[in-house]
């Protein structure tokens, strides 16, 4: 029936650029097996999921929607494929994405744009566009997507489904192809919060393979599902609310005002450093993106231009199979980087990255958890930034920051503006993912 629903509407969508029916049905059978022979079978068997494919998977293309991987099949899965396999969920294929995690709306993609499912003319966000979609059109309950400076969170608000980024170090890295290694963190889209704590309980935890991937214990945070939040106290960053659209902040509003009678205690905080949050990401991101993407010569992976010099085979092969936005993130990079500009770009950055993350600290010394918007538009036209790379990285104003502090957060739905989506963000102190399950529950 899962096959059947994305033949229905993936036509439309374009949620997808490999299907793996065949392997799926193959571990459907083998569940089915264990099922009938009464032996034990995991906490999400037989569910079905899709994965961003900028995630490794053994024997199945992984192309990060670039024309320089389209024909790369990795040898080895990532760990949270191993884990999710583990857990008895099914893979049925691997979602369109902005090539390499680059971008907010699926445009960047070398093969095609994902539509946004409430409105096709509209873009489903990015860079995780393909798997919110598909979450978003009921062609699978769980999807896998990466957040760099929002792409799980601004595509779950763009398309109406709940997406959660995990505190930077809660779920292992290994596998995932890497953007900006400091920022990257792999996270779920469901359809409800208890689906989010239910996958998180899968995912999570230590792993030898990723050295940043920490030791800590996981709680169970299906346990924070249905909790009172009467003792908490909530933080509203009041920068966040100014730097939206007036519709998007009396939504977001309407949508805190269900918690007040709850017994929570609600301040206003600052966080005054937040407008240049983009200004450092958008340093930090493409510095660290120019040194991962060396990697990308023609040689070891990939496409490669053929030729028998050696100098014409590095430069075409990259020409030809990088697209704009990637070329533009890998200049902006390595300019920043580069001897002369170095302590004026990059290490400012830096600079700013660390009283970002000393705001927060203060912030939650005083607050348990922060609740602000997750993107200040609702989702827009295809094409409507063609020419104006400034205006879409705006898009990251609000979920960037959350990145540069390596803090968890999660989207959920708060409701429509024009009949499109907007999510609502609940923002949490490092690895207490659950405090962040235990508010998205109530406000969902
Ligand atoms: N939109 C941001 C960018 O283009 C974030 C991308 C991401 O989180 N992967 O860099």
């Amino acid at each position: 029936s899962v096959f059947e629903r994305i033949e229905e509407t993936d036509s439309d969508i374009k949620a997808f650029v490999t299907l793996t029916k065949e392997k799926a049905l193959e571990k459907a059978r083998e569940i089915d097996k264990k099922r009938k022979n009464g032996e034990k079978v995991g906490p999400l068997a037989g569910i079905p999921v899709a994965i961003k494919d900028n995630m490794c998977t053994e024997e199945v293309l992984t192309t990060c929607s670039s024309k320089i991987l389209e024909n790369y099949v990795p040898p080895y899965n990532a760990t949270v494929v191993n884990k999710l396999s583990e857990a008895g969920a099914i893979m049925v294929g691997k979602t369109n994405m902005d090539e390499f995690a680059m971008g907010s709306s699926t445009e960047n993609s070398a093969f095609y744009t994902t539509k946004n499912p409430w409105d096709l003319k509209k873009v489903p966000g990015g860079s995780s566009g393909g798997s919110s979609a598909s979450v978003a059109t009921a062609q699978v309950p769980l999807a896998l997507g990466s957040d760099t400076g929002g792409s799980i969170r601004q595509p779950a608000s763009f398309c109406g489904v709940v997406g959660m980024k995990p505190t930077y170090g809660r779920v292992s890295r290994y596998g995932l192809v890497a953007f900006a290694s400091s920022l990257d963190q792999i996270g779920p889209f469901t359809r409800t919060v208890a689906d989010t704590a239910e996958v998180l309980d899968v995912i999570s935890g230590n792993d030898p393979m990723d050295s940043t991937s920490v030791d800590l214990e996981v709680p169970k945070h299906t346990d924070y599902l249905d909790k009172d939040i009467s003792e908490l106290k909530i933080g509203l960053p009041k920068e966040y609310f100014e730097l939206v659209d007036d519709e998007v902040r009396t939504l977001v509003n309407s949508g805190i005002d269900k918690l007040r009678d709850d017994g929570s205690e609600f301040s206003e905080v600052s966080l005054p450093t937040t407008e240049q949050a983009l200004n450092a990401y958008y340093l930090i991101a493409p510095a660290e993106a120019s040194s991962n993407l060396a990697r990308y010569d023609g040689v070891r992976y990939g496409n490669r231009f053929a030729t028998s010099d050696l100098k014409t085979m590095y430069t075409e092969s990259r020409k030809e199979g990088l697209g704009d936005e990637v070329k533009r993130r890998i200049m902006l990079g390595t300019y920043a980087l580069s001897a002369g500009y170095h302590d004026a770009l990059y290490l400012k950055a830096l600079k700013v990255r660390s009283l970002i993350k000393e705001e927060f600290d203060k912030v939650f010394s005083e607050c348990d958890v922060l609740i602000a918007p997750t993107t200040p538009t609702p989702s827009f036209e295809e094409g409507a930034n063609d020419d104006d790379p400034l205006t879409m990285y705006k898009n990251d104003i609000c979920t960037a920051p959350i990145n540069l502090a390596g803090l968890p957060a999660v989207s959920i739905p708060c409701g429509f503006i024009e009949g499109l989506p907007i999510g609502i963000q609940v923002i949490g102190k490092p690895f207490d993912e659950g405090t962040v399950i235990q508010v998205a529950d109530r406000l969902e």
